[in-house]
């Protein structure tokens, strides 16, 4: 009984701190979403604009459910797989050029998130300069507006003219399948802002748009669906927009296309070619939908090929000549 009674107050103590450790309340956010590194002299910022549910059984094609089960289980993942929403800003030094915008307020609360990480990494939307779109879809074009109005007020809005021409002409959306037309809607009022004031300016042929920035065609998911290689100094980014949806998946099984492609066979044909060439070149990557912030290389394995994410820096160098 003494001894108890003796043993009593670091007893309590033990319990009082127990309980001050369990009132803490689990936060449940995540960091802000942007990634910084350097690419030459330019200075490139990945920018989460969340993650959503993929629903793979019900858009993925060309590919056996068991096949997707398989594929999943080997990449420890379990349905729904959040699927990212990359978008990339790059400071040449003398313009601010966002690529890609994510989905604005119509994918609901999981994303719309960039303009919050763009100022969280120390840049305001009005400082963008340019906007260059790989394609129209919503969850990289729908971030340009917000009821109506253009998120970027300073910014020219370009991607390619067959892009335009398939999404903002009526003909596109009556001969398109129906679960395509609110796709067709987004992109007509993310448009309209910048056409209001003369900048949305498509442009007629792939090839240098500004110094260390170039168009290159990716067809297949959409007909103007294009990529843009950022370079400088001798280093490359090839930010290439949908090629690849699902990772896990795809890269496997490159074969594997999504229902929202435009054309299947050119989807598939294209990413077979873009993950060769960039196996072969050792190319960087910058994705719209591997896991945040979507930054690594493709190398082969087996009969398809792997991920290989960038290794995590935290303090960004500048570049030094090798
Ligand atoms: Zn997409």
């Amino acid at each position: 009984m003494t001894l108890l009674l003796s043993r009593l107050p670091a007893i309590l103590l033990l319990a009082a701190s127990t309980l001050a450790h369990a009132a803490a309340p689990q936060v449940r956010t995540q960091a802000p979403g942007f990634y910084r590194m350097m690419l030459g002299d330019f200075e490139i910022t990945a920018l989460s604009d969340g993650t959503h549910a993929f629903p793979i059984d019900s858009v993925m094609t060309h590919i056996a459910p068991a096949q997707i089960a398989s594929d999943l289980d080997q990449a420890e993942l379990r349905q729904p797989v959040q699927g990212s929403i990359n978008a990339f800003l790059v400071n040449t030094g003398s313009k601010l050029i966002l690529i890609d915008a994510g989905a604005g307020q119509l994918y609901g609360d999981c994303c719309g998130k960039l303009v919050d990480h763009l100022r969280a990494a120390g840049y305001r939307p009005e400082q963008v300069d340019e906007v260059l779109i790989t394609h129209l879809h919503k969850d990289h074009a729908g971030g340009i507006a917000a009821q109506g109005a253009p998120v970027f007020a300073n910014a020219v809005v370009r991607l390619s003219q067959a892009e335009a021409d398939y999404w903002l002409a009526p003909a596109g959306k009556a001969s398109a399948p129906a679960f395509l037309a609110s796709f067709f809607d987004s992109a007509v009022a993310a448009a309209a802002p910048y056409q209001a004031s003369r900048r949305f300016q498509p442009f007629k042929a792939y090839g240098p748009l500004e110094p260390g920035i170039e168009a290159l065609a990716g067809p297949g998911h959409t007909p103007g669906h294009a990529m843009y290689l950022v370079s400088s100094r001798g280093q490359q980014l090839l930010v290439w927009g949908d090629i690849v949806h699902v990772s896990a998946i795809q890269l496997p099984h490159p074969q594997a296309t999504v229902k929202y492609d435009s054309s299947e066979a050119d989807a598939s044909a294209t990413r077979w070619q873009l993950l060769e060439m960039a196996a072969g070149m050792h190319m960087l990557v910058g994705a719209a939908h591997i896991a945040f912030p979507g930054l690594g290389h493709i190398a082969h394995a087996g009969a398809g090929y792997q991920w290989l994410p960038l290794n995590y820096d935290s303090a960004p160098s500048p570049f030094s000549p090798p």
